[in-house]
């Protein structure tokens, strides 16, 4: 059963859709089911609606259902992990298809193009997606998919998503959108035109850094979509029930969470953009950022993700990190804990990273008590 849209507030959405799920007993919170077959009638029907878990299982039905919901799609699937969603949408292209791809987007899916995709036969042109003209003069009559993430990890870039979309369409190509660090919650990319979204549930969606996930969100279910689902069955990359479990709880609480977040990030980033060891901050939220009237007018806010860039280089950002104690120096981001990262060191010899960058990611902690954290990491720089 598709979920019920006439739920007024995304807030309220995301709880029912997080209990949808329940046995006989009625329970609220959903079982898991970890089976992974089940037993046909005697006339050889499946009336329980599943058979086997690589192709479904009522634990990712119900959290591909919640996502459809909260994007306002028509159909999800759940993967893996994030990375396995991108896998997926370029495994459904064909080889000689051509893809315009940001220059800045998640440093990984950019190394997974050059490393399994471009020898498979895919061809690539990176462009730098917050210029629609670089982004118009990358399409060629090959190009099937224009994949943006916005805004983009580490660098906060934004997209002009409606314009993207449009040259999209123009070519005869889809819009694919990133929407992992605003979440459906601050930004909504099918109201831009988006035709596919894209998510590392592993971030806010799960929420509790325990869970590993992605999902691919449509706006039609089109011939793309079907081979997408096929992909998904045959190829397997799918999450297990406990996962799939574990991101649905975290959904629920999705929306305070995110905006709790998201208004703690503008306070630290306002903090650091008027401290003298800080070089810049970017952050698309502040008025400063170069392309702020874009973020305000098609989005509710950026996320709580965001990049500082400090006067000493790196050798000051490795310093401010060393002595940061309620962040905590470890990789990703969308969970309870504050966290801070080196980008460039993470990102190895490719990256577009400045040196002097460190990555915030901004939790669930009091602001004034991560503001304090700050001002004595940096009190020795400046
Ligand atoms: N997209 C973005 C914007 C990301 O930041 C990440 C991971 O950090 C991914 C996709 C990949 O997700 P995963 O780590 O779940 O494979």
């Amino acid at each position: 059963m598709k979920p019920n849209r006439k739920a007024v507030s995304l807030a309220t959405r995301a709880v029912r859709a997080a209990s949808a799920l329940h046995g006989d007993e009625r329970s609220i919170a959903p079982p898991i089911y970890l089976s992974t077959t089940f037993e046909r009638d005697p006339d050889g029907e499946y009336s329980g609606g599943f058979n086997y878990s690589r192709d479904d299982n009522p634990n990712r039905q119900a959290l591909e259902h919640a996502l459809t919901d909260l994007e306002d799609g028509a159909d999800a699937a759940a993967f893996a992990s994030g990375s396995a969603a991108a896998m997926t949408l370029f495994q459904a292209l064909r080889p000689g298809d051509h893809v315009v791809v940001a220059e800045d987007s998640y440093y990984s899916i950019r190394v997974m193009l050059a490393e399994v995709f471009v020898p498979w036969g895919l061809s690539v042109t990176y462009a730098d997606c917050s210029d629609l003209n670089a982004v118009e003069a990358a399409l060629t009559p090959a190009t099937r998919l224009i994949f943006i993430e916005t805004p983009s990890n580490p660098l906060l870039r934004v997209t002009d998503i409606a314009g993207a979309a449009a040259l999209a369409h123009r070519a005869g190509a889809l819009l694919v959108c990133d929407n992992t660090l605003p979440t459906p919650v601050l930004q909504r990319p099918f109201a831009h035109g988006a035709d596919v979204v894209v998510h590392s549930t592993t971030k806010y969606l799960s929420g509790n850094h325990d869970a590993m996930g992605g999902a691919l969100v449509t706006a039609r279910e089109d011939a793309f979509w079907e081979r997408i689902r096929l992909q998904q069955k045959l190829c397997g990359a799918i999450p297990s029930p406990f996962a799939s479990w574990l991101t649905l709880r975290g959904m629920a609480s999705l929306a305070p969470r995110v905006r709790w977040q998201h208004d703690s990030s503008v306070a630290v980033a306002t903090f650091l953009a008027a401290h003298p060891a800080v070089l810049e901050v970017l952050h698309p939220d502040l008025p400063g950022h170069p392309q702020h009237a874009l973020a305000a007018r098609q989005s509710d806010g950026s996320g709580a993700l965001f990049s500082v860039r400090l006067s000493g280089g790196r050798e000051a950002a490795m310093a401010a990190a060393a002595q940061l104690r309620v962040f905590r120096r470890a990789t990703s981001f969308g969970g309870p804990e504050s966290l801070v990262e080196h980008r460039a060191a993470v990102e190895g010899p490719n990256s577009k990273t400045p040196d002097d960058l460190l990555r915030l990611a901004i939790g669930l902690e009091d602001r004034a008590e991560l503001i304090a954290d700050l001002t004595a990491a940096l009190a020795p720089l400046g």
